[in-house]
């Protein structure tokens, strides 16, 4: 095969402590894909593998646990605007592992942009503080003196990264920011076939002396006895097949001592046409379109790819026909060659093992794309990994595991008829548990119905019309924000999902005490402790010299009937509740004519602000507006004003929660919520 590729002559070392440590004699040769010549060598048996959890232990994690949620997610930003100066350099490295441009954008820009949204999640959902709360306050006595609340903690442990070969950066970096987020270090481990692209974004993130020493360590080759040596406080994520899954699930040690172990393994994702969609719609070629990418970006071997294609059985036909219309147009070849849409799959052990389970899948599927020589032409057949797509159809998809089981990690893909969509959602569940299934619709209905029958076997649910096709991010592609991971199968575990991430590097713990004693623990001001009066008005004083629990008690207002008709007249608001006696008494709720809820939030700000220029910038909202007994003409209310919690934004101002109780003349609370006010330093 023609090429246009540098030959890197890379020995890719593993960092250990805060030293490198070359391969050697036992290091693997590693082959690129694209000219099968040698490329790198990687893997050292001699590597101290208890330093390094001493190290990380020792070192990289009280450093991190030092730090505040807030430092530790402007490190994260800082750590990917750096990487993203070097991703020309990443992206021609990755050439070799046969990714296009387009395929390393995925892995290494998409990399990027997780840690971005970890750094900017961190910094706008986490305190800035060490620990963080799990849910509201629990009131655990009739009197409210014994109270409880979960909080989060960071673990004095060491993730272990275990990552597959298809994502060297994304892998990485996808796991390691909300590690880091959480105050956790971490040892990581690429496979070795790509561990030159991993070796060369980690050597960029150890020369940024961003992150305190220990924080990161990189073990290239084989892990030895690490998981061994792990403890309670560690935990293991793993990457990659199924097999490697169950056997490192099942160490001794890591049984023995309950070390959390996270799998993301391979799945039989599938995506369905829903039974509403036509052929010739837009729709139709928005499926077709999908499927198309999910084949061919990363040469398939992306563990989100569509593995099956679901259509009604009317439509076999004219699928099979678009989709070997778009395969056709495929060029294969070199990946850094603009012309290039699809590049080679990894190496050539790679392309055995797909071409091992197409055979497997074409005991029970017919072959109606692709050519049963799998060899392109001129290619070095001997170490190079190009291959052609291959679409099979399985008309018969009730009495076949095979097609439901196996995994080509390559750009294979299998089609499927359904009669119904009962038939439908059955066949979706029978990959026994996937990160993902799609589904075109229009119709809310079949959403609803695909939902309920097939949600609990799948990680994410996808759907996809002409109406989100211009914004929707792509079947394949997990996104920081929501969940990654999938029952059965695809190994039950969990990553990404926003803070929930950062949550599986702490520890939950249940903390029940008195208000005062909780409220010591969490820096938030808890219903029940003591309150504290102070003679400067709370919104004369800055940011910082607000405290937890200082209280502002106003005076009593009476309400008029005339304030009731003035604010119904001026607003518009005339609901027969505040103006009509009869209707009003008539109603369960209300003993006659009431006030507003909405004029006495109004009647509470004009008692309990001070309206002078001062350190409070805006109001930016209120939360948790509960009205809970009616306030009627000649009634009073009266307002206590408690500082809740403070959040630090910037440099400059901070975000000020406020508990707010209204109360009336019999010191009755007659509504309470939470203002929201941004407040200078
Ligand atoms: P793999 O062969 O299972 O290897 C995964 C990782 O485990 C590699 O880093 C490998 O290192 C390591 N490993 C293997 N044996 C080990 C042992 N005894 N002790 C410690 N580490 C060990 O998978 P792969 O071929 O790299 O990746 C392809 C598979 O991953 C596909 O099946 C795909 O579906 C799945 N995948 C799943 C996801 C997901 O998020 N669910 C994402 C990507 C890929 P070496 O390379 O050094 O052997």
């Amino acid at each position: 095969m023609q090429h246009n590729l540098s030959i890197p002559d890379q020995i890719v070392s593993s960092y250990v402590g805060n030293q490198w440590i070359k391969p050697d004699s036992s290091a693997r040769l590693i082959h690129s894909a694209v000219t099968g010549e040698q490329i790198a060598c990687a893997g050292n048996n001699g590597i101290d593998t208890q330093a390094m959890l001493s190290y990380a232990r020792q070192q990289g994690g009280p450093a991190l646990r030092e730090l505040t949620f807030h430092d530790r997610a402007k490190k994260l930003k800082q750590l990917a605007l750096y990487i993203g100066e070097h991703t020309e350099y990443l992206t021609q490295l990755a050439f070799h592992s046969g990714a296009t441009a387009a395929d390393s954008k995925i892995d290494i820009d998409g990399g990027i942009a997780t840690v971005f949204v970890y750094a900017s999640k961190g910094r706008r959902e986490l305190p800035d503080d060490t620990l963080c709360t799990d849910g509201e306050v629990e009131q655990l006595s009739r009197h409210g003196s014994f109270v409880g609340q979960h909080v989060y903690t960071s673990k004095p442990g060491v993730a272990v990264h275990i990552n597959a070969f298809n994502f060297p950066v994304w892998g990485m970096l996808e796991k390691l920011a909300p590690t880091l987020l959480a105050g956790m270090p971490a040892i990581i481990k690429p496979a070795t076939s790509t561990s030159y692209i991993t070796e060369a974004c980690f050597k960029l993130m150890i020369d940024s002396g961003i992150f305190p020493p220990g924080s990161f360590q990189l073990i290239c080759g084989s892990t030895g006895n690490l998981l061994n040596e792990l403890e309670s406080q560690d935990i293991v994520t793993f990457t990659g097949s199924a097999n490697t899954a169950n056997t490192l699930r099942s160490n001794a040690n890591l049984l023995q001592n309950a070390v959390p172990f996270n799998a993301e393994q391979d799945s039989l994702n599938a995506t369905l046409l829903g039974p509403d969609i036509s052929h010739g719609s837009q729709d139709f070629d928005l499926f077709i379109n999908e499927i198309f990418s999910e084949m061919t970006v990363k040469a398939g071997q992306k563990c989100t790819a569509i593995r099956r294609i679901l259509v009604p059985q009317s439509l076999i036909d004219n699928t099979t026909q678009a989709l070997n219309a778009k395969l056709a147009q495929l060029v294969i070849g070199d990946p850094s060659l603009s012309q290039t849409t699809m590049g080679a799959l990894v190496s050539a052990d790679q392309k055995q093992s797909v071409v091992a389970a197409c055979e497997q899948i074409s005991a029970d599927a017919t072959l109606v794309f692709g050519s049963t020589d799998l060899n392109i032409e001129g290619e070095n057949i001997n170490h190079s990994a190009f291959i052609t797509p291959k679409l099979y159809c399985c008309n018969d998809p009730d009495n076949t595991a095979t097609v439901h089981c196996v995994e080509a990690f390559g750009p294979v893909s299998t089609l499927m008829p359904y009669k119904n969509l009962n038939h439908a959602c059955e066949l979706l569940n029978r990959g026994q548990g996937s990160l993902v299934a799609s589904v075109v619709t229009q119709d809310g209905s079949i959403a609803r119905e695909v939902t309920s029958r097939s949600a609990a076997w799948h990680g994410r649910l996808y759907f996809n019309n002409l109406h989100s096709a211009k914004e929707a991010t792509g079947h394949g592609a997990p996104l920081p924000h929501m969940v990654h991971g999938g029952p059965g199968r695809a190994g039950g575990g969990e990553e990404l999902g926003g803070i929930r991430a950062v949550k599986h590097y702490m520890q939950r713990t249940a903390i029940q005490g008195s208000p005062d004693l909780l409220q010591s623990v969490t820096g938030s001001y808890v219903v029940g402790a003591k309150e504290t009066t102070k003679t400067e008005h709370p919104f004369r004083k800055s940011f910082n010299a607000l405290e937890i629990g200082e209280t502002l008690h106003t005076d009593g207002r009476e309400i008029t009937l005339e304030n009731i008709e003035h604010f119904a007249h001026f607003t518009g608001d005339t609901f027969y509740a505040h103006m009509d006696e009869d209707a009003a008494a008539a109603n369960p709720f209300f003993p006659g004519r009431v006030a507003h809820g909405y004029l006495l939030l109004s009647f509470a700000a004009g008692l309990f602000v001070d309206p002078a220029p001062g350190p409070v910038l805006a109001n930016t909202g209120l939360t948790d507006l509960s009205f809970q007994k009616p306030v009627s003409p000649g009634d009073s209310i009266k307002v206590s004003l408690t500082v809740q919690h403070k959040k630090k934004r910037n440099d400059d101002y901070g975000e000020v929660r406020w508990h707010v109780k209204l109360l009336n003349q019999h010191d009755e609370q007659v509504a309470s919520y939470q203002l929201h006010t941004m407040n200078a330093l």
